[in-house]
């Protein structure tokens, strides 16, 4: 039984038909766990529906996504940090939290705005005993400082749709962060990636979809599904020169010792 370690099937862009024909494919290939991660505080109650409808099948991280802190003033930051703190107790993990430094998210304020909510976050993991669900795009050295800072290796994680060097995974890998990789990484262009995944030892690496966004390469469809996981299993078999079955096997049993 396989999982898939992070996707937004609560996202307003995935109707009610589409969840229902992903659940029935999904279940159809033998994959029946999915990680549905957080991003704002309208996105948890529907997460909590979702959950309350599959319990067999969804576990729950919430958080404050980087985008949302970029998006949004300290204030309304402030009260969903407070809502955050009341509902934690009922997810496996927190996040997504982290830091996205592109421009479109680092204007007035923004960056030190994500700065300072992630650090929150961090500290109410660690008080809460959750792991981390990561989103770093562009900020993987302030982010791993932030971690180091808070001595986040007490509670660990995942670093969500990683897509950077093996130089940067170690030093996630030595602060008890797992790496998930997903539909990056079947790109053939992206060496780095690839590289990287060669050398992450099995027992470190997660697989995701983060449906329904960043589908693999040739995908067919507009949207990305959960399926998209094997896809991303058949690429790191090939490169680790090992079963799909043995990548899809390892994988779901990595994810299920991190969010017990
Ligand atoms: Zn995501």
């Amino acid at each position: 039984m396989y999982c898939d370690c992070h996707g937004h099937w609560t996202d307003p862009r995935v109707t009610e038909e589409q969840r229902t024909q992903w659940l029935e494919d999904s279940l159809k290939n033998n994959l029946n766990l999915f990680m549905e991660a957080g991003v704002n505080p309208e996105g948890w109650q529907r997460q909590i529906l979702l959950q309350k409808q599959y319990p067999k099948n969804f576990k729950n991280a919430f958080g404050l996504h980087p985008y949302f802190v970029a998006e949004n003033d300290e204030a309304t930051c402030d009260e969903a940090m407070n809502e955050l703190s009341h509902i934690l107790h009922s997810a496996s993990g927190l996040g997504e939290t982290g830091l996205d430094f592109r421009e479109q998210y680092t204007q007035n304020g923004a960056t030190d705005r994500q700065i300072v909510f992630f650090e929150n976050q961090v500290q109410l993991a660690k008080a809460s005993s959750k792991p981390l669900v990561l989103h770093v795009v562009r900020a993987h050295n302030e982010a791993l400082r932030v971690l180091m800072v808070w001595e986040a290796d007490t509670v660990g994680g995942m670093v969500h749709a990683f897509n950077s060097s093996l130089e940067i995974a170690e030093q996630y890998l030595k602060m008890n962060f797992l790496i998930s990789v997903g539909g990056a990484v079947t790109f053939e262009k992206n060496k780095k990636l690839r590289e990287a995944v060669a050398a992450i030892p099995l027992e470190k690496l997660l697989l995701e979809s983060d449906c329904p966004d960043q589908a693999p390469e040739g995908w067919a469809d507009e949207q990305n599904s959960p399926l998209s996981v094997l896809s991303v299993a058949k690429t790191v078999a090939g490169i680790k020169q090992i079963s799909i079955e043995t990548v899809l096997e390892k994988t779901s049993e990595n994810f299920r010792k991190l969010f017990t």
